[in-house]
Parts: structure tokens; C-alpha cells; sequence
């Protein structure tokens, strides 16, 4: 496996690549992998010929110094995994140095307001700091597509958008966010749970397909409610939003318009651990 820490080393095996007229995939990530990132690289392979994975945890998009500091780091277990997907992926896991030179900041975006609502909200300049660094990356490697997951699914659209301002020709793929079998969605934060908290964090998924169910029959202050008191039921999970939202604008939702499509959205605690997730409701 082809592993590249330095930005010269990575793109003179690219310009090798794009020399013979073969496209590139690209799947950012910050590391450890689970099945969400490995279903993202299998779409990647399935359609270009080469695949870049970027293994990087960005300091820019982190508002807490804690949350940075505690994010999992498993980089022998993501490359042993990325192995037994498929050898000829090409690993970049640059230091932060090399990305951003010694001025580790992020660069303001306007994302025509996508970037105030939820996690913008709630994450003090999170998507410049995930504008800035994907901005970097794709001018680093140029890819054709680009695959992230629903599972961050305001991401998704921020990410669409970045590559409108920046004028990029990449094409932004959207992939299902994949589940244990539990409902709880994969992510790499889970790996700081307890057996018993993932138990308990599963209520995250039943809530939202509690809202997905009565979506029809509920007003969405109904839906708001029901899903707040469940929450409340529990002590060891801390709500932070539940919001109900246009895919495009991703404003709340007040009253239900016809020929619009929403989805859910959950932010939580559990023993200090921040979880997200969303689903499709209509
Ligand atoms: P992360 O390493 O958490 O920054 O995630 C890297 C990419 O993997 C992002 O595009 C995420 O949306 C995606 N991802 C993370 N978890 C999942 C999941 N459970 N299902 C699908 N995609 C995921």
C-alpha cells in the first residue's frame, strides 16, 4: 500500500496517474475506520481507476481543544483495514505542517447560510475549518469525484457549495449512511463508548425513525415534542437539537410545504461523547 506523508512525493505519483488518462477517487476522512468509511472507499473504487484516502485529523474544524485532543487515532488498524479492502488504494495522511505551511487557520466561507444553521451553530467555525482544509486537499489532488457521507449530511452540502465558490470541476457523491446492526450509526467517535453506552446511544436512531414513522400524521411540533420527551426519559443521553429541516436551505422547519423534502437531524452527548445523525423523512 501506497502510503504518502509529503504533498511533492503524492502528486508526482498523481501526475503519473493523470498522465495515463486515469481517473481519481477521493475519500477524505480523520481516521479510525469503520465500515461508514470503508463503504465510501468501495464506492470510490468501483467507479475510477485510482483511489486516494486521506487520513487526517483537522485542527481547524475542531472548536473544543479536548474534543481534538481525545478524537481517535488508529493508523496502523485504518491502513491494516484499507489493505484488506484493496491494495492499490493510495494513503495520504499528511502532518498539519504540511497542509498549512506554520499558520494553522481556517479561511471564512460564506456557504449562503447552510453554515449557520446546526452544527454551525452549535460548532463555532467548524465549516471553514472544513471548507479550508478540503480546499487544500482537492487542489492537492485534483480528483474527478469526491465521496462523503450522508451521515454528515449538512457536510454534504457544504461541500457542494465549496466547490461551486472555488470554481472546482469535482463531482461531490453522496453515499447512505451504514449502520450497526443495532441503528446506531458507524462513526469513529463511537470508539469511545462502553458496550453499554452504544446500547443506549441506539436511542438516537429509534427516535429519529420515530419521527420518520409519524412524519404524515404529526405536525412538526408534534414531531419535535415526541421526540424531546423521549429524550427525556433518559439521563444519560443530553439532546443538544433535534431539528426537522429542508435538504436544501437546512432551516428549520416550521410548517410542512408541499414539494419539499426534509430530514432529521440529532446532536447528543453521551458521557461527553458528541454523536450525530440524521434521516430522510419524506
Ligand atoms: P470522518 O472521518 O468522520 O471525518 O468521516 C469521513 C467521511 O466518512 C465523511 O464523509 C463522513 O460523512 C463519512 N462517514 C462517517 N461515518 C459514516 C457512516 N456511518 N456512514 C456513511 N458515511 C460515513
Amino acid at each position: 500500500m501506497l502510503i504518502y506523508k509529503n504533498i511533492d512525493s503524492l502528486q508526482e505519483k498523481l501526475s503519473l496517474v493523470k498522465e495515463e488518462n486515469k481517473s481519481i477517487g477521493f475519500v477524505p476522512t480523520m481516521g479510525a475506520l469503520h465500515r461508514g468509511h470503508l463503504a465510501l472507499a468501495a464506492q470510490a473504487i468501483k467507479e475510477n481507476d485510482v483511489v486516494v484516502i486521506s487520513i487526517f485529523v483537522n485542527p481547524t474544524q475542531f472548536d473544543k481543544a479536548t474534543d481534538l485532543e481525545k478524537y481517535p487515532r488508529t493508523f496502523e488498524g485504518d491502513i491494516s483495514l484499507l489493505e484488506s479492502l484493496d491494495k492499490t488504494i493510495i494513503v495520504f495522511a499528511p502532518e498539519a505542517s504540511q497542509l498549512y505551511g506554520n499558520s494553522i487557520q481556517a479561511t471564512s466561507y460564506d456557504f449562503s447560510g447552510i453554515e449557520n444553521e446546526m452544527e454551525g451553530k452549535h460548532r463555532q467555525g467548524h465549516f471553514d475549518g472544513v471548507g479550508t482544509v478540503l480546499n487544500l486537499f482537492f487542489r492537492i489532488i485534483m480528483p474527478s469525484k469526491a465521496y462523503f457521507g450522508e451521515k454528515d449530511f449538512q457536510q454534504l452540502q457544504i461541500v457542494k457549495k465549496l466547490v461551486e465558490i472555488e470554481q472546482l470541476p469535482i463531482d461531490i457523491i453522496g453515499c447512505s449512511i451504514v449502520r450497526e446492526k443495532s441503528g446506531l450509526a458507524m462513526s469513529s467517535r463511537n470508539k469511545r463508548l462502553s458496550i453499554q453506552e452504544k446500547e443506549e446511544a441506539t436511542l438516537i436512531y429509534k427516535t429519529l425513525l420515530l419521527a420518520k414513522e409519524n412524519f404524515n400524521s404529526l405536525s412538526l411540533s408534534e414531531l419535535n415534542n415526541l421526540v424531546k420527551n423521549e429524550f427525556n426519559k433518559t439521563s444519560l443521553l443530553e439532546l443538544e437539537y433535534f431539528e426537522i429541516a429542508d435538504i436544501n436551505t437546512l432551516k428549520t422547519a416550521v410548517i410542512k410545504k408541499e414539494n419539499t423534502t426534509y430530514r432529521a437531524f440529532i446532536a447528543c452527548f453521551i458521557s461527553g461523547v458528541r454523536l450525530i445523525d440524521n434521516m430522510a423523512l419524506n
